[in-house]
């Protein structure tokens, strides 16, 4: 059995994850996405909203499920059993952090590989980050985030300006 984890902060899930969910949910026979805590970020949407975001986006696929861990990703992987890291790769940025993360992961755990799927030309600028920056203004969401969140990520944005 052919098994993945895509783990990810997914603060929101874009419609970027949700090409890779697809994609590798085409390639693995299972494939866990595992929100991961990060103590840098300061999240927009609590660990079980995102779970629960990521759920609704990926019902049509009955070999994805969706975690959470506030754990290190070699020891969760290791937890799992035998899978392999499975992570998207934008244009430029995203590289040097990657290339780290999954020798960092290696050295830790030396059964763990990560494997990387190139970013589609279409969300190859998109990232969770740039969704908030445009929350703030009147754009049309449609082509960044799934239609099934919008209306979540409207609420948030609106609860976060009225000081909540
Ligand atoms: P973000 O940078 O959007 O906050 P995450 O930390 O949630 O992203 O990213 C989890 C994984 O998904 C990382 O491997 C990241 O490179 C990948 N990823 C994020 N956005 C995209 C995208 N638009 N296309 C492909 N992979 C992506």
């Amino acid at each position: 059995m052919k098994f993945a984890i895509y783990p990810g902060s997914f603060d929101p899930v874009t419609s970027g994850h949700l090409n890779v969910i697809r994609r590798a949910a085409n390639i693995f026979d299972r494939l866990v996405v595992c929100v991961m805590v990060n103590a840098v970020k300061h999240p927009m949407f609590t660990l079980e909203e995102r779970v629960d975001m990521i759920r609704r986006v990926t019902e049509d696929l009955p070999n994805v499920e969706v975690e959470y861990s506030d754990g290190l990703l070699a020891e969760y992987a290791r937890s799992k059993g035998k899978c392999v890291i499975v992570k998207g790769l934008r244009a430029g940025s995203d590289f040097e952090n990657e290339f780290q993360m999954a020798l960092i992961n290696h050295k830790i755990n030396p059964d763990l590989d990560t494997m990387f799927l190139t970013a589609e030309h279409q969300y190859m600028y998109l990232s969770s980050s740039m969704v908030k920056e445009l929350g703030s203004y009147d754009v049309d969401l449609s082509d960044f985030l799934p239609e099934a969140i919008i209306p979540d990520f409207k609420a948030r944005i609106q609860t976060l300006r009225q000081g909540g």
